[in-house]
C-alpha cells in the first residue's frame, strides 16, 4: 500500500462523507474549514446525529438513550463545540443513581455516600476481595473479560455489579467476551483505578470538571444540528433521506457511489470516500466485489441493538436524578434517563419522559412488541426497582437502535481485522467513527477519529497512511466514559 495517494490535477476534490453521525458531521465540517475540497455528507436517516441525535416526545426532547458530553473532551474539540453552541452549552452536576443489592448509591461513586448507605458486612467483602483478588484470580493463558475483572476487581464486586450488567448490556456470558471489553469499557477495572476515581471526587482532589457533564439546552443532539449547520454554512452539501447501497470498484479503486433517496437511486463518482457507517455495511454495499473471506467476516462480527421506551407521564418531574442504572438480571433495562433533568428545564409543566435503555436484538423476545406492552412493562420494572410510580402514562413512544454497541466477543478482533484490511486496501476509501472502527466509543471520541483524519489529508488530497496508522494506535487507548 503507498504511503499516499495521486491527487487529481487542476480539480478541486471531491469528498463523500458517509453517515451524519459525531464522526461525519466533524469530518464535514472540519474538511470545510481546512481544505478547499468538495464535500458531501450522505444520511441514510431524515435527521442528523446518528445515534448522538435528539428528537421531540409530547414537546419534550429527548435523546436515544442518556448522552452526556463528558469534559474530558480534547481542548480544541470542546472549543469548536462552544463556539458553535455558545451559551447553550450548559455545564450540569452529574446526579444518578445505582441500585446495589437493593440499596440506591450515587453514581458517580462518592466515598461518603458509599461508606454510608452500602450494608457494612458487604462493603468489607467488596473491599477484601478487590485487595486481594490479584492473588486468588484464576491463572490464565487464555483470557477473557471475566477473568480480567476478577484478577482487578475481585469476585463480589464482579458478582454484584458488573457481570450481570454486561450479562444484559451485551447478551452474553463474561467468559464470551475478549479482554478488550474491560480495559475499553471498564474505567475502573482494578482496584487503584477505582479508588482514584471514588477519591478522585473529594474536595481538594477533584478539578472543576470532575463530577459534571456538559449539556446542550435543547437536547446533546444540537451537538450535531449545530456541526451540521456550521459545515453547510461553510459550503459543505448534507443529503438526509440519503441511504448508500452500492459501492462500484475498477481494481482497488471505488469508482461509483449509489445512494437511495426518495427521488429513486442517484449515483456519484467523488474522489474519495469516507465512511462512518458500521464497517459491515460498507462491505456489503460492495457487493460482489468483495472477497468471501471478506464476507463470511462482516457477517459474523456482532453489533448488540437496543429498544428505547419513552413513557410520557403527566407529572413535573418523575424523580430529581438524571439517571437510574439497574445493574441486577431481574431487571431487563439497564439504564433509565429523565430527559427534562438533563438540561434542568421545568417546561412543559404536567408532563415528564422516562427514557428506558432495553439492550435487545432483532428476533428477541422484546424486540416486536408494542408500544403499549413495552409501556406497560417498563412500568413493571419501574416497580420492581422499588421507585414508586403513581403518575399516568400519557404516551409511550419506542426507538429501535441496531447498532447501539459492537460486540467485543471473542472472534470480533480476527472478524474485524479482515475487513479493515480489505477496506485499507482501496485506495480512495476511509473508514472511522465508532461503527467503522467498531470502537465503543464516545461522541468526543469519533469527533477526535473525524478531526484526525483531516489532519492526515494535505492540500493536494494527498493521504498520509503512516499518521493515520499512528492515530489509530492512539484511539485504542481511548476509556469510554458513563
Ligand atoms: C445508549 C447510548 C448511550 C450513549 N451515551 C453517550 C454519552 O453519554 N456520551 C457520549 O459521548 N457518547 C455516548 N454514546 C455514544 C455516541 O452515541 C456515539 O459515540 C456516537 O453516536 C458515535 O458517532 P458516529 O458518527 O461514529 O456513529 P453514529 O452516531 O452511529 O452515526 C453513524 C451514522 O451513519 C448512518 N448510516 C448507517 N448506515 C447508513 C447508510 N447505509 N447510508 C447512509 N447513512 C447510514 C446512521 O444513520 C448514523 O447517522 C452513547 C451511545 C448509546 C447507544
Amino acid at each position: 500500500m503507498a504511503d499516499t495517494e495521486q491527487t487529481v490535477q487542476g480539480q478541486a476534490h471531491s469528498i463523500a462523507v458517509l453517515g451524519g453521525g459525531p464522526a461525519g458531521l466533524g469530518a464535514a465540517w472540519k474538511l470545510r474549514q481546512e481544505t478547499g475540497f468538495n464535500v458531501t455528507l450522505h444520511e441514510g436517516a431524515p435527521l442528523v446525529g446518528g445515534n448522538a441525535a435528539s428528537f421531540d416526545v409530547e414537546g419534550i426532547r429527548v435523546d436515544y438513550g442518556s448522552h452526556r458530553l463528558h469534559p474530558v473532551t480534547d481542548p480544541e474539540i470542546m472549543g469548536h463545540i462552544k463556539q458553535i453552541l455558545g451559551n447553550d452549552l450548559l455545564l450540569r452536576p452529574r446526579h444518578g443513581r445505582i441500585r446495589l443489592r437493593k440499596s440506591w448509591i450515587h453514581f458517580p461513586l462518592k466515598p461518603f455516600d458509599l461508606a454510608t448507605r452500602l450494608p457494612i458486612p458487604f462493603a468489607f467483602s467488596l473491599f477484601f476481595d478487590a485487595l486481594t483478588a490479584k492473588f486468588r484470580a484464576p491463572k490464565t493463558d487464555d483470557p477473557t473479560f471475566k477473568t480480567v475483572l476478577l484478577g482487578g476487581l475481585g469476585k463480589t464486586m464482579c458478582e454484584s455489579f458488573y457481570f450481570p450488567y454486561v450479562r444484559k448490556l451485551w447478551g452474553k456470558d463474561p467468559d464470551e467476551l475478549a479482554t478488550t471489553l474491560a480495559q475499553r469499557r471498564v474505567s475502573g477495572s482494578s482496584l487503584p483505578k477505582l479508588l482514584k476515581k471514588i477519591f478522585g471526587q473529594l474536595p481538594g482532589l477533584k478539578s472543576p470538571t470532575t463530577g459534571k457533564f456538559y449539556y446542550p439546552k435543547e437536547g446533546f443532539g444540537q451537538i450535531c444540528t449545530g456541526f451540521a449547520g456550521a459545515a453547510e454554512a461553510s459550503g459543505a452539501q448534507i443529503a438526509l433521506n440519503s441511504k448508500v447501497v452500492g459501492l462500484k470498484l475498477d481494481g482497488n479503486r471505488v469508482t461509483e457511489l449509489t445512494v437511495e433517496t426518495p427521488s429513486g437511486p442517484q449515483t456519484s463518482s467523488p474522489d474519495k470516500i469516507w465512511s462512518t457507517l458500521p464497517i459491515s455495511t460498507l462491505i456489503r454495499a460492495a457487493g460482489d466485489a468483495v472477497p468471501e473471506a471478506v464476507k463470511t467476516a462482516a457477517q459474523n462480527i456482532e453489533y448488540r441493538g437496543m429498544i428505547l421506551i419513552y413513557l410520557v407521564l403527566d407529572t413535573d418531574q418523575f424523580t430529581e436524578y438524571d439517571a437510574h442504572y439497574f445493574p441486577e438480571a431481574a431487571i431487563p433495562m439497564s439504564r433509565m434517563s429523565e430527559p427534562k433533568n438533563y438540561s434542568a428545564t421545568s417546561e412543559p409543566k404536567g408532563r415528564t419522559v422516562l427514557c428506558a435503555e432495553l439492550p435487545a436484538d432483532p428476533g428477541d423476545e422484546h424486540w416486536d412488541l408494542s408500544n403499549e406492552d413495552l409501556g406497560e412493562k417498563m412500568r413493571e420494572w419501574i416497580k420492581a426497582a422499588g421507585l414508586s410510580l403513581t403518575a399516568n402514562t400519557v404516551k409511550v413512544e419506542t426507538r429501535r437502535l441496531p447498532y447501539a454497541y459492537p460486540v467485543y466477543n471473542r472472534t470480533y478482533a480476527d472478524n474485524f481485522a479482515v475487513m479493515d484490511e480489505w477496506v485499507a486496501s482501496l485506495e480512495n476509501v476511509l473508514t472511522f467513527g465508532r461503527q467503522g472502527l467498531f470502537a465503543h466509543d464516545n461522541t468526543h471520541h469519533a469527533l477526535s477519529m473525524a478531526y484526525g483524519a483531516v489532519s492526515c489529508l494535505d492540500e493536494d488530497g494527498n493521504f498520509d497512511r503512516t499518521r493515520w496508522a499512528e492515530l489509530r494506535e492512539e484511539f485504542e487507548t481511548h476509556v469510554v466514559e458513563d
